[in-house]
């Protein structure tokens, strides 16, 4: 293998990978490193995403097999058990293998040229003066220097190399722990909608889900502010009142656990020769810690970015500061609301969800939803909703609730 290509890429998630294939597309030479084996292997992600978010960003339809179900809505329970169901005219999210869809995406990279070398762990960065210009690559239990004109760090949550480049990581107390495992032989499941667990004693600080594969099979999970991830797991299946019966003959046939970063995006994702993209930067909605479909538009902006640098040689910190204008002019605002209804859920008591989600029914709530076409983009969501009368007498319970402090 050659020790130098135009691009480098650490990691070969789906914001890696994305990045990959659109500078690939552009005719640079890409090397993508991947610390395992297998691409997508593990997986510790649900995979619950917009459809149109994958059609905006050119990925939809999928190969057969990837999309594993689709959904028209979402059931919520509150703490006591009060339910809230919205359905749709027509479904809007779907659930992906990310397995699949990863190695898909890859490939993809593949096709245009991009490199991809497997069990190779990025260790550090590379300075020449406070530009960086390559990684220090461990494979079969040997280092070695790699070198590109730039570099985009797509190691997810854990930074490592983030750091090392003097960048902050993602804000450390807005990491939540997440646990999900795979189901079979469940029972009576809706297959067309999601499920979402709200209250302290399965999930604090964040919620449960229920995402049902088919008939017969669901992912089930969990992220946590405090306690165990796995303890909690294993409550919500022995004795959560509506998901236990669903799975009392279940069969668990995988799990994982691993942490979701709901701070928003960092404030500084580039530096002399170097970008940060998708978890690494904490692309993630605050809401509900889907990172997939923000993460790939950062990883295209980045791709765009970065070919622009590698057009006019200019690596600069100033140059590149261009990226985060960007993705922040896309999702600024957005990201801005998210931030502010965690902020504002996270305050409230279990008592006080059960009054919202009760009010959300009595007033028939999933009326104002029933046009819905975007979900990842949750700030302009918001404003158009907020025109809905309905909408605006929970907007306006929300926010007499927030001014009257917490319970
Ligand atoms: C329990 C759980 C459920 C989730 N559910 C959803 C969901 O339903 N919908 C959604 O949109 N998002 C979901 N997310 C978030 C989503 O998984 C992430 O936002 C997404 O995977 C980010 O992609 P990425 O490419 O940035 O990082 P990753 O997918 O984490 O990929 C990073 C890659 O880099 C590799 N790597 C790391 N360090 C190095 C190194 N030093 N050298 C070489 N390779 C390295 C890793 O092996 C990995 O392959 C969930 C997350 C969790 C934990």
């Amino acid at each position: 293998m050659e020790n130098f290509s135009d691009v480098i890429v650490v990691g070969g998630g789906p914001c890696g990978s994305f990045s990959a294939l659109n500078l690939s597309k552009k005719g640079f030479n890409v090397t993508v490193f991947e610390e395992h084996d297998e691409i997508g292997v593990p997986c510790h992600c649900a995979g619950h995403v917009s459809i149109n978010g994958l059609k905006n960003l050119g990925l939809y339809p999928l190969p057969k097999g990837i999309v594993e179900n689709t959904f028209v809505g979402a059931k919520f329970y509150s703490p006591n058990g009060t339910v809230f169901t919205v359905r749709l005219a027509k479904p809007i999210t779907c659930v992906i293998n990310r397995t699949l869809f990863d190695k898909y995406v890859a490939e993809l990279a593949q096709k245009f040229g991009a490199h991809y070398s497997l069990g190779t762990r990025v260790k550090s960065p590379v300075f020449a003066g406070r530009l960086v210009k390559g990684v220090v690559i461990r494979r079969y239990d040997k280092s070695s220097e790699f070198f590109g004109r730039i570099t985009l760090d797509a190691e997810g949550i854990s930074a490592g190399l983030l750091k090392q480049v003097l960048l902050t990581p993602p804000k450390s107390d807005k990491i939540v722990k997440g646990a999900q495992v795979e189901v079979e032989n469940v029972k009576d499941l809706e297959t067309d909608i999601v499920e979402v667990i709200l209250g302290r004693n399965y999930a604090p600080g964040f919620y449960a889900w229920l995402i049902p594969k088919n008939e017969m099979e669901s992912k089930v999970g969990l992220a946590t502010k405090t306690g165990n991830p796995r303890i909690l797991l294993q409550r919500l299946i022995s004795k959560h009142p509506a998901v236990s019966v669903k799975l009392r003959t279940a069969k668990i046939i995988r799990e994982s656990y691993h942490p979701i970063t709901l701070g928003g995006p960092i404030p500084k994702a580039y530096t002399n020769g170097f970008l940060a993209v998708g978890d690494a930067a904490s692309q993630v909605k605050p809401t509900t810690g889907g990172g997939i479909i923000l993460g790939l538009n950062c990883a295209r902006i980045a791709a765009d970015v970065a070919a622009e640098a590698l057009d006019k040689n200019d690596f600069s910190a100033e140059f590149l500061g261009m990226y985060q204008r960007r993705f922040m002019k896309m999702f600024g605002f957005d990201m801005k609301i998210m931030l502010k209804i965690k902020e504002t859920l996270d305050g409230f008591s279990d008592k006080k969800l059960d009054n919202i989600i009760g009010l959300c029914e009595k007033i028939r709530l999933n009326e104002v939803f029933k046009n819905l076409k975007e979900v990842d983009f949750q700030g302009r969501t918001l404003l158009k909703l907020a025109q809905n009368p309905k909408a605006l007498t929970l907007l306006a319970f929300l926010f007499l609730n927030y001014l009257l402090g917490k319970p």
